[in-house]
């Protein structure tokens, strides 16, 4: 399969179900614009993370088409897809290894200079800092210590780190005070370049974006 260039996703009248249950999206058409940011709410239970995983193919629709530059996403090789995304969600997977090398996994070749340029777009440089072992800090000896917006800060370090086209990012910010948040939705806006794609359960998080769907029920409303 060719390599292919990231473009505008498209999903046409697509409808999904987990097992034989009622549908969670029905007949969903729209579109993310291609260096866009776009924010999606709605209700707990509207269907805004299973979309978000139906673009990472964690699953296929069962009905309709998700095109990525008119190519449909089921006929775009894995590899290319790693290329293409970067994922952020609330179940943040940490390594027995340093602070360093948990964040370098997005991009193996970065540079320690590069990826403390993430951790800053991120807020976490300044507490990375406060340890005494900093960037070299092994994972294992702050154990239980770390707190969910702490590793909710590492997920998104490795997404600013990535060279992902298309950040999708399902509630980054829930864990965050206003703070840190200001600090993570400023780095986003400046992300020109990248695809974003915002869930959210908070008002104050679709500021930043360009355009809000709004979910129910699996539809948009
Ligand atoms: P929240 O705001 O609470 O995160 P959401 O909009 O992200 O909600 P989804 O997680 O997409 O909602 O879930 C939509 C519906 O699909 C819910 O009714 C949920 O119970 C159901 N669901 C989610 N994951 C599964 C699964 N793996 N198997 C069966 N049903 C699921
Ligand atoms: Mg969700």
């Amino acid at each position: 399969q060719p390599e292919i260039d990231f473009g505008n996703i498209q999903l046409q009248d697509v409808s999904f179900a987990y097992e034989d249950d009622d549908p969670i999206l029905q007949n969903l058409s729209l579109d993310f614009y291609k260096g866009e940011i776009t924010g999606i709410i709605g209700k707990s239970g509207s269907g805004k993370s299973t979309l978000l995983k139906l673009l990472m193919r964690f699953y296929d629709p069962h009905c309709g088409v998700i095109q990525i530059n008119e190519r449909e996403l089921s006929k775009i090789n894995t590899s290319s897809m790693r290329h293409m995304f970067a994922y952020v969600t609330q179940e943040t997977v940490l390594f027995h290894d340093t602070i360093e090398n948990n964040i370098r996994i997005a991009k193996l070749d970065a540079s320690l200079q590069e990826i403390q340029e993430a951790c800053k777009k991120a807020s976490l440089h300044d507490w990375i800092m406060t340890l005494p072992e900093g960037y070299q800090t092994p994972i294992s000896e702050l154990g239980s210590s770390l707190s969910g917006g702490e590793k909710q800060r590492m997920a998104l370090a490795r997404a600013f780190l990535s060279q992902a086209e298309c950040i999708l990012l399902d509630e980054p910010t829930s864990n965050l005070d206003v703070l840190n948040e200001g600090i993570i939705l400023k780095a986003l806006q400046n992300e020109k370049e990248r695809t974003i794609i915002l869930v959210s359960h908070r008002e104050s998080t679709m500021k930043i974006v360009k355009r809000v769907i709004h979910m129910d029920q699996g539809r948009v409303s």
